[in-house]
């Protein structure tokens, strides 16, 4: 089956009690337990409740994978699964990693004694070099923020199997509709499914999928045992969110590339970062390991000063951190996601001054195109500012 109608109907979009067409919110935190030589499958709601169950089993499905769980964040999703790892383990991890991953990387586990390193993972050779003898993991982000740079998944899936590393893949940009990491050989996914999967800007989560049974229990354990757990209101919304991610990344991905195309040829940028252009580097090998571009873009239009006056000129876009809803979002890293680095390593992982991110939504094309272009004009410049607010 295809993922629109496995996104519909995977077993999980009727109330097996009631025959319900959503799945209820199942607003309990304990269970009566009806026979205690037969206990319920459900006992206590960290440990599992039907609405997060729903939607655990929903995107397992989705991912191709055989157990899903379900966190508070994108970041509780994350932190649970680097739990699978322990004092003077070594991590490796690609450059440039969720700005909170890195955080968590650097400030916490490190703290606790967990070694990492970061390596470009486009670079095969990179990370065959930076293996130690106590490696454990290799996490990856493809394509990568805000510059979208493309890691071979099935290559880096091999050489981890080869010293017997855990993989582990931020699935969020391109979500399991575009992209299937555990078909590739990855052990583990994590999600932000505040973003596409979510996709309406209205609910923080984090989703976690796993290829193995015996990766399944170990968290299935940390999942109850930290407690991240999403709360029932918030996976049913995910649930809801569910059933549109393919149209809307469809939708938004064909927008994202008629963006792209109008974006290289406009005098005033300097650079466009799409993967569905021939032009970006990871062109050929999204193509072959992904099934779509998704509908995150960036560019550069070369100063500070012009990056501002775009940020202020835009009426449609939220000018906003976040991306993946239903209404475009346009952020400025330099400002933004990246605003913790300094500016010389800012500028030496090649986001620039000028860098902008758009994350495209379900407006019509040609709107986008037409708020861009006044936007982006250089008479504009002279106007004063008339924003939304
Ligand atoms: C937003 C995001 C996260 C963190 O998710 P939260 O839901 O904000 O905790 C992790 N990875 C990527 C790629 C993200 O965009």
């Amino acid at each position: 089956m295809k993922k629109e109608t496995i996104a519909l109907h995977n077993g999980n979009e009727i109330d097996p009690y009631t025959g319900a067409a959503s799945i209820p919110i199942y607003q309990a935190s304990t269970y009566h337990q009806f026979s205690l030589e037969h206990p319920n499958q459900f006992d206590y709601a960290r440990s599992g409740n039907p609405t997060r169950e729903a939607l655990e089993n929903a995107i397992a499905k989705l991912e191709g994978g055989c157990r899903g769980f379900a966190f508070a964040s994108g970041m509780a999703a994350i932190s649970t699964t680097f739990l699978l790892f322990s004092h003077n383990d070594h991590l490796i991890v690609s450059k440039d990693v969720y700005g909170g991953t890195y955080r968590l990387l650097t400030q916490v586990l490190t703290r606790l004694g967990i070694e990492v390193t970061f390596v470009d993972t486009t670079d095969l050779q990179a990370v065959e070099a930076a293996i130690r003898p106590n490696t454990k993991g290799i996490y990856i982000e493809t394509p990568s923020n805000p510059l979208l740079k493309v890691s071979n998944l099935s290559l880096l899936a091999e050489l981890a199997k080869a010293y017997q590393l855990l993989t582990i893949v931020d699935n969020t940009f391109l979500t399991p509709y575009y992209q299937q990491p555990l078909k590739l050989g990855i052990d583990v996914v994590v999600h932000s499914a505040t973003k596409f999967i979510g996709g309406h800007s209205d609910v923080v989560a984090g989703l976690v999928v796993v290829k193995e049974d015996e990766i399944a229990e170990k968290i299935s354990f940390l999942q109850n045992s930290f407690g991240a757990i999403l709360g029932v209101q918030d996976s049913w919304l995910i649930l809801r969110g569910l059933k549109t991610l393919p149209v809307r990344m469809k939708n938004s991905s064909k927008s994202a590339k008629v963006i792209a195309d109008w974006l290289e040829q406009h005098p005033a940028v300097q650079r466009v970062y799409y993967t569905g252009l021939e032009s970006h580097e990871g062109h050929k090998l999204q193509a072959e390991q992904a099934s779509g571009h998704g509908a995150v873009l960036s560019f550069d239009v070369g100063s500070e000063e012009k990056a501002k006056q775009i940020l202020n000129r835009v009426r449609l876009p939220l000018v906003a951190v976040s991306l993946g809803a239903v209404e475009s979002i346009l952020s400025y890293p330099a400002m933004m996601s990246h605003a913790s680095m300094p500016r010389e390593v800012r500028l030496q992982y090649g986001i620039s001054d000028g860098l902008l991110r758009l994350s495209v939504g379900l407006e019509d094309v040609e709107d986008l195109i037409a708020d861009l272009e006044q936007a982006l004009s250089v008479k504009s410049l002279l106007v004063t500012s008339e924003g939304r607010r």
